[in-house]
């Protein structure tokens, strides 16, 4: 029995009670905690209620919660309509039968004369361009689905290249000025039935920026019929030469269409508890409790999209550790040097968007905060071994580290950097320094296989000891750590693509903004941006002569760039447009 007055000692973590909350958290109940649904909501009561009896205070915007707004999707809404008029007859298409919109299509009517153009592919590095010698301004473009069939032989991994992907075909019709694209599957393999893509299976910008629909071969072929063509001969010659073989439909064909599509949205919650200690600073403990739901975005399982996603170790794991820990510092109130904020953030799989929310409407000062751990998927520990990333990015981090984990057993290997795609990517933007905890990637990553009896909970609750004793030196410190920049040795593209992503730029963006443009929450010190005189908060517009809209358009036009180019950028800087030259270089 401790005696009054004398400080608390730190328990241990349980992994009982640990699995116990993996369980809850990734039960049938919480369908797979997807933005919007009834079991995200289940899960921030349960969040809520855990951190309220812990005696932990309110640290939310209403009581422990934070609501804000996401987008989960898309629907058609209202009047989807598109008809035919060859010579004098008309024909109405019905939607979801002949025809249907995709889900990042703009909303709008537009009619008038038809162009083919090809696979819709401008390939500079095939020297293919489908649009060449082809105008299409204020027209609608008809294009193939995939690609021509010697791309994959000439690609770098065999397989298919990004100009198959339709939300490429629909930046790339744009910016050649066309008003709308419609897109066709064309040859199927073998007994393929021809499918019209399900509205909203395929994910894209919120509005690519043009009208964009699917119709069936049959409905096309009647227009190839008109001009004297067949569908099928046509892909079999572009296929056969690698040779564009665009042309304009008769002026006799005319089409009209109306597409009409509204976003979804939903409000969700980051839950937050603070253990307050004798200063007004303190270290966060965060990991995101959010997941797929069902699988419609992201899922890696496609075929079992519509089944619950359970997300046990994809982030019930971590989730359930900063409830372990808040368990184990509740008694400590007032004792540590410093106080500690416990966060559940939600909108992570979505981009970010609950930890990116957090630091742009604090509850916190933000310059009161000396560090931040994360922990997303640190349930399938094996061999004893950890990923910590952000070890370079706070001046105390390796030798606190070092210690805790000799006295662990666990073997941790550290990165420096604090950038990679979960929550602590929105601190180290704001210089906070940021730790990274990680037990690795596995098979049953985003599928609905990542379940409860998978994780290794012993070795977790090592983790979660070792955790605590790093929070709890951090706290309790003289210095707090000093925010280092890291250089990154191998800057690569933020969603993990890999190669791919075109020359260097340097720009990590925002991804919790909603202007048009692309928000950097920072720039790599000594990148091509950085030199360039591009700053963190700077909003992308324009790169070349293209307008930049969206993520998208920006991933697209770098793809399209080389080594070398000097490009002159436009970026709004508060408000006003300021242009810049920057050389793209090699990445490392
Ligand atoms: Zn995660
Ligand atoms: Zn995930």
């Amino acid at each position: 029995m401790i005696a009054a007055g004398l400080p608390a000692v730190l328990g241990t973590a349980d992994a009982g009670r640990y699995l116990s909350d993996i369980k809850a958290l990734s039960a049938p109940s919480m369908e797979g905690r997807g933005a919007g649904t009834k079991g995200i909501a289940r899960a921030a009561h349960l969040l809520e209620a855990r951190y309220k009896s812990l005696g932990l205070k309110p640290a939310g915007t209403n009581s422990y919660l934070q609501p804000f707004t996401v987008i989960t999707g898309a629907e058609l809404k209202g009047n989807n309509r598109l008809s035919v008029q060859i010579s004098d007859a008309k024909k109405e298409l019905k939607v979801n039968q002949d025809f249907v919109p995709f889900s990042f299509s703009s909303s709008g009517s537009v009619s008038g004369p038809v162009v083919f153009a090809g696979y819709g592919a401008s390939a500079d590095e095939f020297k293919y361009d489908d649009y060449a010698d082809l105008d299409v301004k204020d027209k609608i473009v008809v294009v193939l689905r995939y690609e021509p069939e010697g791309f994959a032989a000439k690609s770098d991994n065999h397989g298919l290249t990004r100009h198959s992907q339709v939300v490429t075909k629909a930046i790339n019709a744009r910016n050649h000025g066309a008003k709308a694209i419609i897109l066709v599957n064309g040859k199927l393999a073998g007994e393929e039935e021809d499918l019209l893509t399900r509205f909203g299976s395929v994910s894209g910008p919120e509005d690519v920026g043009i009208v964009f629909v699917q119709v069936k071969n049959a409905v096309a072929e009647e227009w190839f019929q008109a001009a004297g063509k067949s569908l099928t001969e046509v892909q079999k010659g572009i296929n056969a030469s690698s040779k564009p073989a665009s042309f304009s439909f008769p002026e006799n064909i005319h089409i009209s269409m109306n597409v009409s599509i509204a976003s979804t949205r939903a409000t969700v919650n980051n839950v937050l508890a603070y253990l307050p200690g004798k200063t007004d600073e303190y270290v966060i403990i965060g990991a995101h409790y959010d997941h797929l739901g069902r699988g419609n975005f992201d899922s890696l399982a496609p075929s079992q999209i519509g089944q619950i996603h359970p997300g046990a170790d994809d982030n019930a794991s971590g989730t359930a550790g900063v409830l372990e820990l808040a368990r184990l510092y509740a008694p400590l109130q007032g004792q540590l040097q410093r106080g500690i904020l416990f966060c559940s953030f939600a909108g992570e799989e979505l981009g970010l968007l609950g930890s990116a929310h957090w630091v742009k409407e604090p509850t916190l000062p933000l310059d009161k905060a000396v560090a931040m751990l994360n922990m997303d998927m640190i349930g399938r520990i094996k061999d004893k071994k950890v990923f910590i990333g952000g070890v370079g990015t706070g001046s105390t981090f390796k030798g606190i580290l070092d210690d805790a984990g000799t006295k662990s057993g666990l073997k941790l290997e550290y990165s420096q950097g604090g950038y990679s795609a979960s929550d602590h990517t929105s601190f180290v933007a704001k210089k906070i320094p940021v730790l990274f905890f990680f037990s690795g990637l596995h098979s049953d990553y985003h599928k609905p296989s990542d379940t409860w009896d998978k994780i290794n909970p012993n070795d977790a609750v090592t983790l979660l000891d070792m955790v605590s004793d790093v929070a709890t030196q951090l706290a309790n410190a003289q210095q707090r750590p000093t925010f280092v920049n890291v250089v990154e040795d191998r800057p690569g593209g933020t969603s993990g693509g890999g190669g791919g992503y075109g020359p260097y730029f340097g720009s990590i963006p925002d991804f919790g903004q909603v202007e048009n443009g692309v928000r950097f929450s920072d720039v790599r010190p000594g990148s091509p941006a950085a030199k360039a005189g591009l700053k963190a908060g700077d909003v992308l517009v324009q790169f070349g002569n293209q307008p930049i809209r969206n993520l998208y358009d920006f991933t697209d036009v770098l793809r399209r760039s080389k080594v070398g180019d000097v490009v002159e950028v436009k970026v709004l800087r508060d408000g006003q447009p300021v242009t810049a030259k920057v050389k793209l270089e090699q990445r490392k």
